[in-house]
């Protein structure tokens, strides 16, 4: 009898340990999503999390989040920087972008895939990325969205009359495009080297990016 019960604990206790096993070694896997300011990358994530199930973390959206939680410490200075449409200090981003994964796989540790838009958008973004989150989790690939500035600014102009935003504005806008040529670029250049890039024409309709973006998924998400 006793023989029996202690059988049958070792079975269950081996069955849950096994079970939990894929959960272990489960690590967030990672999609970088690049662009200029409004080259579509909220868009197409979206398209992308409806279609495919992963979880988008903009890293705009969880700065504007930071930046209205009342007590925030970082509120003041995370307004100053996206007015001025310059980059937020990496400490302050990749924190939020952590703590916003490990939410998201607390309830389910198989929800690990991550669409991780605006990041690494400079070489302090990247080196804080590579220092904090080496061995945490894959970098698969980066999605580009390539669309000029004049095509950028047009839409970001159109969705600020109803966005609310405090950059979509042209004077922002500019400051915005500059930050992206001469800080983002370089970061997507060196993904590029590293074979690491998906380019898509984002100039094109919503639907046909959209297609293109399916075709990467299907084959390599
Ligand atoms: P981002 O996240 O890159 O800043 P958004 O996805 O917010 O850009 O798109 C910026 C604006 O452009 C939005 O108003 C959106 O509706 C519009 N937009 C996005 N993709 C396209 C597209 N392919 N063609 C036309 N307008 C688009
Ligand atoms: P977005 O919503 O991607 O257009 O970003 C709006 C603004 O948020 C940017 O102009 C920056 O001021 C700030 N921001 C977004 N992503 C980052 C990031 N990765 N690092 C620092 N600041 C960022």
């Amino acid at each position: 009898m006793l023989y029996r019960l202690l059988s049958c604990v070792t079975r269950k206790a081996t069955a849950s340990a096994f079970y939990r096993l894929p959960a272990l070694i489960m690590k967030p896997q990672v999609y970088f999503v690049l662009g200029g300011p409004g080259a579509g990358k909220g868009t197409q994530c979206a398209k992308i999390v409806e279609k495919y199930g992963y979880t988008h973390l903009s890293a705009g959206d969880l700065l504007r989040a930071e930046r209205g939680r009342p007590g925030s410490e970082f509120g003041e200075l995370i307004e100053n920087y996206i007015r001025d449409g310059k980059i937020v200090p990496v400490e302050i981003t990749i924190s939020l972008l952590q703590r916003a994964m490990e939410e998201t796989m607390k309830s389910n540790e198989e929800n690990n895939k991550f669409l991780i838009d605006g990041f690494p958008r400079n070489e302090d973004n990247l080196q804080g990325w590579n220092r904090t989150m080496d061995g945490k989790a894959d970098v698969k690939f980066v999605l580009f969205f390539d669309c000029c500035n004049e095509v950028c600014i047009d839409r970001c102009l159109e969705r600020g009359k109803s966005s609310g935003r405090s950059d979509d504005n042209r004077e922002s806008l500019l400051k915005r495009i500059q930050t992206y040529v001469q800080s983002t670029k370089p970061i997507i250049e060196l993904y590029e080297k590293q074979g690491k890039v998906h380019t898509i024409d984002a100039a094109k309709t919503v639907d046909d990016v959209f297609a293109h973006v399916q075709k990467i998924f299907d084959k390599e998400g």
